[in-house]
């Protein structure tokens, strides 16, 4: 039973090591990825988990604390992901407290350290059950909350959920969800042209919960009904819904003009084209796009035969599949892959690349006041990514949670 005992993500490392996870740690030499652009030869002070101090380029030496000297490596914010499976071999749907916990670590090694965690269609009494033993990792801290995804799908866009167990969005159902997550339930997706949808987008925004459009076959009105009513999420846009057609622009076309919306996109070079990318890169912006895994349990684990939730899914070579009628069936994708394909495939700025991974997500569940970018006052949630946007270190909470055997080569320097 998970509880206050609970491990936290990124435990402490052990004292008498130069990289230490004291009180206060400076960081100097690297690049930043600022929400006001790229700074050269920075400086990140984190006292108590918390970035107190940025500056670029660094001031000189006062002697005053020890740095550890980050030349040549590129600071991220660390990444939110708001739609994602599980990882490692284990799944947010039905794994264990200590499966969650498994999953979580898997991502955060690849940088994600704030996490939604997704589950898939199931029986209304499982996802309950299955809801409150996540409410409790939320409250540790090792979530940030859940997302539904189904049973609320339309059967003719499910993708890789069971057909069988989809029902319609009454209200009532919904909320039995919701109330089973104790204030955990961060968002749901649906389809808004099923019978209660609307008035479950409209109960789900009063709530505060997310409502977002997906797995749907709603046209391009029923869309914009969908937002008119609250929704502000397009569950990974282009995927499990209609193709965008020149008389009926369906929910594509809707989701990518309408400012209220933040659109998902999954960017593993499977699930999009690249054009398709660009596409939506260039249609939504820099400030509305959230990079997302959608991951499923052979994220950072591997190759083989796996469940996603009752469907019997096969990864070969990194593409998750259903077992029977080979639907893509999540991807395998960690976010660090994700922030190199947008930079080096897509060709676009780090700043906006970073934006999409950390602020927009962070932004859209309402945790932008708390993360999501390197500004003073921040969590002290960072990424150190090498010359090849390959990660080496990950600080959580203002403890290096990942890689800091790797920064011990760091010789520290006088502040
Ligand atoms: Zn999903």
């Amino acid at each position: 039973m998970p509880g206050r005992g609970t491990p936290r993500l990124g435990p402490a490392l052990t004292g008498g090591d130069r990289v230490s996870n004291a009180e206060r740690t400076v960081l100097t030499g690297a690049r930043l990825v600022l929400p006001t652009g790229v700074v050269e030869n920075g400086k990140i002070a984190v006292e108590n988990g918390v970035i107190t101090e940025i500056a670029a380029p660094v001031t000189p030496p006062d002697g005053a604390a020890p740095a550890l000297d980050l030349t040549g490596y590129t600071v991220v914010p660390g990444f939110v992901d708001m739609h994602v499976h599980g990882g490692g071999g284990e799944s947010y749907h039905s794994g264990t407290a200590e499966q969650v916990i498994k999953a979580a670590h898997t991502h955060l090694r690849h940088g994600t350290t704030t996490t939604i965690a997704s589950t898939v269609t199931g029986e209304i009494d499982d996802l309950c059950r299955q809801a409150s033993m996540l409410s409790e990792l939320v409250e540790d801290g090792v979530l940030a909350g859940i997302h539904f995804e189904g049973p609320f799908i339309s059967i003719n866009r499910c993708g890789a959920h069971e057909p069988d167990l989809l029902r319609d969005p009454d209200p009532a159902v919904v909320r039995k969800l919701i109330d089973a997550s104790r204030g955990a339930a961060r968002m749901v997706t649906l389809a808004p042209e099923l019978e209660g949808g609307i008035e479950s987008i409209r109960m789900l925004t009063e709530r505060g919960v997310i409502a977002a459009i997906g797995h749907t076959d709603a046209s391009y009105d029923k869309t914009l009904a969908g937002v008119d009513a609250g929704a502000t999420v397009a569950t990974h846009l282009f995927n499990a819904m209609p193709g965008l057609a020149h008389r009926a622009p369906g929910p594509i076309a809707a989701l990518l003009e309408d400012e209220r919306v933040t659109v998902e996109l999954i960017g593993d070079g499977v699930h999009l084209h690249p054009a398709v990318v660009d596409l939506a890169f260039r249609g939504a912006g820099a400030s509305r796009v959230a990079l997302v895994t959608d991951a499923m349990d052979a994220a950072g684990f591997g190759d083989g035969d796996y469940m996603l939730g009752p469907m019997a899914v096969k990864v070969r070579d990194g593409v998750a599949r259903l077992a029977e009628g080979g639907s893509i069936a999540g991807s395998t994708l960690t976010l660090d892959v994700a922030f190199k394909r947008a930079v080096t495939v897509n060709g676009l700025p780090l700043d906006t690349v970073s934006r999409m991974l950390s602020f927009n997500p962070a932004r859209q569940l309402g945790l932008s006041d708390k993360l999501g970018s390197l500004e003073a006052g921040k969590r002290a949630d960072l990424v150190v990514l090498d010359a090849s946007y390959d990660v080496v270190a990950v600080m959580r909470e203002g403890r290096w949670a990942v890689g800091a055997e790797k920064l011990k080569d760091r010789v520290p320097v006088p502040n």
